[in-house]
């Protein structure tokens, strides 16, 4: 274990408890609700697996890693100090920078002191008696705290293919989320890339840059936009800064909490010619403006989905020559928008190089890994380094991987057998004191943006209670039936939640996902927060408070 390094004039826990509350995952979220709790004047320890803070940042080191988000609408808004120091030198930025400000922003708050790295949490298990979490690491130690906040993020465990012979390969392989902190050789190599989601196209396009061959191993293919990103000079720099707090009001405005917004219009509300105008315009404009800021009815109307599909469809088949390789590329089986959609930079060209092959794994499934590379039912490639962008368990994965027992021994994973049941996405009925931060059913979207809110809701409710000795919280029954319901209604006629994605709580390459469940919160932002507000104002009557 650790040791930690005792500050001087740290808080003293509450009687009987080592902390008062505990934090698992020093990301984003945990950082931020680190420093708020901090603030109440609470003993907090953080615990983390990874050796550095950052989360999704710390891991994805690959090459390609980069934000979706605009660089600026994605960090943190809460210290003003903060925004005017930190200056990001791209419009979205690469992964090496963002982890660097998560670092600045540690230094800059103190944060380390409370964080203890090389933790993983297998176990958090309620005790009644004391109403506290006693929460179990790897290596045996145990920390005990009156409140557990989880901050395991939303895409953080990491998932394999279910190929046989993953374990015989000889030669390199690496997983996109615990890439090595070095950096890696492709320049020619033989290299296989599986899986084309949001990282792989990410991966894909940065490796074949140096690569000797790449073949890319592709189940389903995604609809992808390009990114435009850009580097900020001087002159744009003082122009971002100086809208800040525009934006972020933006933000907070905004269905997903991005900067862009659905266009007013339907899709068949203009003349043929202005769509077509506008949609190009889109598909030339930064970010995520085509997904984000499209017509709208894009997600909730087949045909108007149909027509955008068939305009990005277009964009691939102009920028792919080999039209059998361009359908390839096309995916059949959802619209454009109906799950993430990637964002690229020359993803599209890759296929263009003649060093470069496309592999469609449901025409030849992949058999199995072998010492010397993959055998599909129809060949046997040879690869000096295997790439699975394979993705996570997403949003229930990181809850699953840790044996979380709530009062009386109830099990997180039997409690949400079936579906995830939650109040705000952040208490579960019979976990009292644990409070979930980008847990299922929560806003997510800009993640950071509702990653705040959620932060200072827990923070205030922990000082709300605080302030008249309560030292028991628990969503009411009626509560979690009531949002459960919410949630459900509020993913009625969305197109995305008629489709297999880690959205809906489907990966293929975990046991028992196989089924559509109500994983996410698909309504608004603006609408999730007002409901929390409400019930923060309304003096937590949701809660069962003691
Ligand atoms: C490659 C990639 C790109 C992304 N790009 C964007 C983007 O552009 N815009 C956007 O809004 N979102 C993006 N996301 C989503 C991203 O995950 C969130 O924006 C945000 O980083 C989540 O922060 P978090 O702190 O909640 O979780 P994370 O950053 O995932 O941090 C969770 C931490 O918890 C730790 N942890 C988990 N389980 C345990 C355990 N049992 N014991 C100890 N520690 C544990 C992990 O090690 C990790 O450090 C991206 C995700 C990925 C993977």
């Amino acid at each position: 274990m650790v040791v930690s390094t005792e500050p001087q004039g740290c808080p003293q826990a509450s009687p009987g408890l080592d902390y008062d509350a505990i934090i698992i995952g020093a990301g984003i979220s945990g950082m931020y609700q680190l420093y708020r709790l901090r603030e109440l004047g609470l003993r907090v320890r953080v615990l983390e697996a990874g050796t550095g803070v950052g989360g999704t940042w710390y891991w994805n080191r690959y090459p390609g890693a980069r934000f979706d988000s605009e660089s600026y609408s994605y960090q943190y808004s809460f210290s003003q100090e903060l925004l005017e120091e930190w200056n990001w030198s791209e419009h979205f930025a690469g992964q090496p920078e963002t982890l660097r400000y998560l670092n600045y922003v540690a230094d800059k708050f103190d944060l380390r002191r409370d964080i203890q790295f090389r933790s993983r949490v297998t176990a958090a298990h309620y005790q009644e008696k004391d109403r506290a979490w006693d929460v179990t690491l790897e290596d045996g130690s145990k920390h005990r705290a009156r409140f557990l906040v989880t901050a395991v993020g939303p895409l953080s465990a990491p998932t394999m293919p279910r190929i046989e012979g993953v374990e015989s390969f000889a030669g390199q392989r690496f997983h996109t989320a615990t890439w090595p902190h070095e950096p890696v050789n492709f320049a020619g190599k033989r290299v296989a890339v599986i899986g084309t989601g949001a990282t792989g196209v990410q991966a894909i396009a940065e490796i074949a840059k140096t690569v000797g061959h790449l073949t890319v191993f592709q189940r389903t293919p995604n609809w992808c936009k390009p990114l435009h990103n850009g580097p900020i000079d001087a002159a744009s720099q003082a122009r971002i800064k100086a809208t800040y707090p525009e934006m972020f009001r933006r933000c907070q405005e905004t269905y997903a909490c991005f900067i862009h917004t659905p266009d007013p219009r339907g899709t068949f509300e203009v003349t043929p010619q202005e769509r077509e105008a506008f949609l190009e315009r889109l598909y030339a404009t930064p970010g995520f403006g085509m997904w984000q800021g499209n017509f709208r009815d894009m997600l909730t109307n087949r045909e108007a989905n149909a027509v955008i599909s068939a305009f990005v469809a277009s964009k691939i088949r102009e920028r792919v020559k080999d039209p059998k390789v361009a359908d390839k590329l096309i995916p059949k089986d959802h619209g454009f928008g109906t799950r993430r959609v990637p964002m690229e930079t020359r993803y599209y060209e890759v296929y263009n190089q003649p060093n470069v092959e496309l592999v469609d794994i449901k025409e030849t499934p992949i058999e199995r890994i072998t010492r010397t590379g993959i055998k599909t039912s129809e060949r046997e490639y040879a690869f000096d380094i295997i790439v699975y962008a394979t993705g996570f368990d997403a949003i229930t994965g990181s809850f699953d991987r840790i044996d979380i027992r709530g009062a009386g021994g109830i099990k997180l994973k039997n409690r949400w057998s079936g579906g995830p049941k939650t109040f705000l996405g952040i208490q579960v009925e019979g976990f009292p004191n644990m409070f979930m931060l980008v847990g299922p059913h929560t806003a997510l979207g800009n993640i950071p943006r509702s990653i705040e809110y959620n932060v200072e809701w827990v923070a205030r409710l922990i000082g709300y209670m605080r302030e008249r000795n309560l030292t028991r919280a628990d969503a009411r029954p009626e509560a979690v039936a009531d949002w459960t319901d919410y949630v459900k209604e509020a993913g009625r006629g969305l197109l995305s939640n008629e489709v297999d994605s880690w959205m809906t709580g489907i990966n293929s390459n975990v046991e028992g996902k196989q089924t559509r469940i109500l994983a996410r919160y698909s309504g608004s932002a603006p609408a999730y927060r007002a409901r929390a507000d409400e019930v923060a104002g309304g003096g937590y009557r949701e809660l069962a408070l003691a």
